[in-house]
């Protein structure tokens, strides 16, 4: 479906959640992608023994960290965010909840559409892809939890989280290989978990259902084509069409390189923005305000959310146990 004049039908910007599923379904139609990644590749393999390592670690190309985990600081809020081939899914600590019901009665989005009768297929389509399943190995943690629980009189609320992980089969140890569980053998070998407890640093056993062993992996199949380290600087409208019936022009540049920045133009008849809610904006107001993408609503940057997570410590003076 590749057409004259243009290298790609569809040019996305990030390769995380967003990007990786609308390339593989893209791809899937028969449509040219070109998947943009300012972040690395990183397989099992390459991931540092713990997070001491900063410089594979951290992501902050000007300090020459090319890592794959971010923190960005705001006066009222502190982001953290995972830039590699895979986005977030590299770093991310693999639970996948549905949200409840309620949820869709409530906010900016409950009367766009009729969400409790929408999202649940596409939830259940999610979790086929991700492999999610219930946590199958309670470590030391687990069972601390829960009795903290029984001890506050919320015991019944305990229950596994669901995760996106390749646990082993009942009675094996894990760290073994497998031919893909998941696809009927046209995804990639996967190795089974080993509770190393290691999902955020990087897993290093192959059993986290990171994006590029599933909906990246079969975009690059079908022939997306992933650009790592090469970050979108520029986004215009061709011939000055502002409503982009002519395509866009797009400049890349080496994400990893102070001097020598390989800038690039592409000519694409679509772009998705799929660089994170922090990325996406960011680029966004630089696009609107340099008049690249003179067009964008005023009302970009408004009504933005955190996800209202709570990150709690809790300190354990138990000595002889490694939670
Ligand atoms: C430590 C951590 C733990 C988390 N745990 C969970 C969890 O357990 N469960 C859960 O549901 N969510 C979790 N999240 C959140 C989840 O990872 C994000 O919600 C999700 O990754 C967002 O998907 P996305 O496609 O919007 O962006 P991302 O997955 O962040 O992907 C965006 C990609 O765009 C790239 N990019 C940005 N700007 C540019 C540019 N200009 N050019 C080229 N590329 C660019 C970035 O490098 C990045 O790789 C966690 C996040 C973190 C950081």
């Amino acid at each position: 479906m590749t057409t004259n004049n243009y290298d790609y039908d569809y040019l996305i910007i990030g390769s995380g959640f967003g990007g990786s599923v609308s390339a593989c379904r893209l791809t899937e139609k028969g449509y040219s992608v070109a998947v943009m990644e300012m972040g690395r590749r990183w397989e099992a393999k390459d991931f540092a023994k713990n997070n001491w390592n900063t410089r594979r670690w951290i992501w902050r190309p000007g300090m020459k960290l090319f890592g794959y985990f971010n923190m960005r600081f705001f006066r009222h809020v502190t982001i953290i965010c995972g830039n590699a081939v895979g986005g977030g899914s590299i770093t991310y600590a693999n639970t996948l909840l549905v949200p409840p019901e309620h949820i869709w009665d409530e906010g900016t989005w409950a009367d766009a559409a009729d969400w409790k009768n929408e999202m649940p297929q596409h939830y259940a389509k999610a979790e086929r892809m991700l492999g999610v399943t219930d946590n199958k190995i309670f470590g030391p943690a687990d069972h601390m939890l829960k009795k903290m629980g029984e001890a506050v009189g919320v015991g019944h609320t305990f229950k596994p989280t669901r995760v996106a992980t390749f646990f082993p089969p009942e009675g094996e140890e894990g760290g073994k290989t497998y031919p893909d569980p998941y696809f009927n053998g046209e995804g990639p070998d996967r190795g089974t978990c080993t509770a190393c407890g290691g999902c955020m640093t990087g897993c290093k056993h192959n059993a986290k259902n990171t994006l590029d062993k599933n909906y990246l992996y079969f975009a690059e199949k079908n022939g997306a084509k992933v650009y790592e380290e090469t970050k979108v600087v520029d986004v215009k409208p061709l011939n000055g069409k502002a409503d982009g019936s002519d395509g866009y022009e797009v400049t890349t540049e080496c994400s990893s390189s102070w001097f020598n920045k390989q800038r690039r133009t592409w000519r694409v008849r679509n772009v998705i923005f799929s660089a994170s809610s922090l990325g996406t904006q960011e680029m966004l107001f630089r696009l609107k305000q340099s008049g690249s993408l003179p067009n964008i609503s005023d009302d970009l940057g408004n009504r933005v959310r955190t996800n209202a997570e709570s990150i709690l410590g809790v300190r354990f003076f138990g000595k002889d146990v490694d939670m």
